[in-house]
């Protein structure tokens, strides 16, 4: 098949890599003009004003690192030779976990340190090395060319139109159209436009600004020792130190978006004045690190999922399908997006052979992706409860629910090989949603730990409370 993929980040790169090995013609659109460059670092200066991201910290889980092992251990292979790292969770164990017994299986509990252009490159090289891959680069799509459909049958894509940065009009045709264009496509409007149905959609803002900033260890310096936690939810901010490729690293507020105290933070000094304050960051910042970009702010994050069928389950178009952020997107503060990306890439690719592969990748949409979207509205609304947006009685379940969590759950992710695997399982996408606290071994070891809670001494504190963090910046 020829198949164009327009947008050449994670899920249009990894339709790239899947349909090329598969054996199609591909062909990458991308409205950013990003030459490759020579080397990771030289990618970390990549202007991807398409996918602003980028700047921030990123999370490769544990699902999308045994994809590319199992799938394309090659392009796992060259991410370890670009500088990142894997962070295997059965070796960092938490020094309270003294009775852990490794099992099988244990080895796929890890996931990947990496800045998110390493990973992209590191993704784009494999994809242009495939056998009948093209990446056009500085055109932006801006429309679909397509048959008409008629009463019984919906409009059939047959190509892409879209304009060069100089004004060039340019016209590709193709068996197959995919949509990787990202959270801000503009694909529902494409469609309309060649007579489809407005595909539904469920969106849910997420409320939150994203503040990044990365650093790199000096010469000479190395990555401290830590065993406590890598961040932390402090009531009026979540915050964690993220392990980057060749000795980068970098720190993350996600803040309230309203919380106009906090916008202190966007601003260097404030910035530093935070971080300092936060004892999982303390150590990366004692002197053997330097910073190496500004404060990148962002906001506009949401959880929206979209639906290429009408009610009956048929396909509203034919011949083409979104991937990644464009159909299923997610609150990043679960380092969710990259890899359910990259499934549903691989997914559909797999699905191209069936004659009725659109409706086939909705159902594997329904299978693998929406009960994580589910699962993000649900802790996006049981986090906007807990700090206090929304009263709860006290007979609310979940006032229960939240002692559960951090008197129950938390101390025994510490302490129970059978939670911290199970945990870490579902953390790392490894599982469904609903199997953390479906598991009748981990549900009473954690009911213990609830029961035993006035006897265990406090948690050292994951930071200071509010008015002191806000004296301090
Ligand atoms: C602040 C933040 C932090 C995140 N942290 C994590 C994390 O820790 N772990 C994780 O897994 N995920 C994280 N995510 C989510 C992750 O970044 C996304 O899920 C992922 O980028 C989705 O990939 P995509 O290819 O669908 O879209 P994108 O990466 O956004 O790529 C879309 C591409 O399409 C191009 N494009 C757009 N319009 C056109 C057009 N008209 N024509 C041609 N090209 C076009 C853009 O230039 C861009 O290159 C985070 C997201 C944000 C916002």
């Amino acid at each position: 098949m020829r198949i164009v993929v327009v947008g050449g980040g994670v899920a249009g790169l990894s339709t790239a890599l899947a349909a090329a090995r598969a054996g199609h013609v591909v062909r990458v659109v991308e409205r950013d003009s990003t030459p490759m460059p020579e080397s990771a670092d030289a990618a970390f200066a990549w202007d991807r004003r398409g996918a602003p991201q980028v700047r921030h910290s990123h999370a490769f889980l544990a699902r999308l690192r045994n994809l590319l092992v199992d799938r394309a251990p090659d392009v796992y292979a060259a991410l370890l030779a670009a500088g990142a790292t894997e962070l295997r969770f059965v070796e960092t164990l938490p020094p309270t976990l003294t009775d852990f017994e490794p099992r099988d299986g244990d080895d796929r509990l890890c996931a990947i340190a990496c800045r998110r252009t390493t990973f992209e490159w590191v993704l784009r090289r494999a994809a242009l090395a495939a056998p009948g891959v093209e990446f056009i680069d500085g055109l932006a799509v801006d429309g679909l060319v397509a048959e008409r459909g008629c009463a019984e049958a919906p409009p059939r894509v047959i190509g892409i139109h879209g304009r060069r940065a100089d004004g060039t009009a340019v016209t590709i045709d193709a068996d197959v159209v995919v949509d990787a264009t990202g959270p801000r496509t503009a694909s529902p409007q494409w469609l309309i436009d060649v007579g489809a149905a407005e595909p539904p959609e469920q969106l849910i803002p997420s409320e939150i600004i994203y503040l990044s900033r990365f650093y790199r260890l000096r010469d000479g310096d190395d990555v401290p020792e830590t065993a406590g936690p890598i961040g932390g939810d402090l009531g009026y901010a979540k915050y964690a130190v993220f392990v980057g490729d060749n000795r980068t690293f970098s720190i993350t507020f996600a803040l309230d978006i309203d919380d106009k105290a906090m916008r202190v933070l966007t601003e260097v000094d404030g910035f530093e004045a935070g971080a300092a304050q936060l004892p999982a960051a303390q150590p990366w910042l004692d002197g053997r690190s330097e910073p190496i970009t500004d404060v990148h702010p962002m906001a506009g994050l949401r959880n929206r999922r979209r639906f290429f069928v009408d009610e009956s389950g048929s396909p509203i178009v034919r011949g083409f399908a979104a991937v990644g952020d464009a159909h299923v997107c997610t609150n990043p503060l679960y380092g969710r997006g990259c890899s359910l990306a990259m499934v549903h890439a691989f997914g559909l690719v797999d699905l191209l052979g069936e004659s009725e592969w659109e409706r086939a990748f909705h159902d594997f949409t329904e299978r693998e992706l929406d009960p994580w979207f589910r699962a993000a509205v649900q802790q996006d609304r049981d986090a906007k409860a807990l700090a206090g947006g929304e009263p709860l009685a006290d007979d609310d379940p979940r006032a229960f629910m939240r002692e559960v969590f951090r008197d129950g759950l938390l101390p025994a992710v510490r302490t129970s090989p059978a939670v911290y695997r199970a945990f870490l399982r579902w953390f790392n996408l490894e599982t469904t949603p609903d199997a953390l606290m479906n598991d009748a071994e981990v549900l009473a070891a954690v009911m213990q730990s609830y029961a035993e809670r006035d006897s265990r001494p406090p948690d050292a504190p994951l930071g200071p409370d509010r008015a002191t963090f806000l004296a301090n910046l």
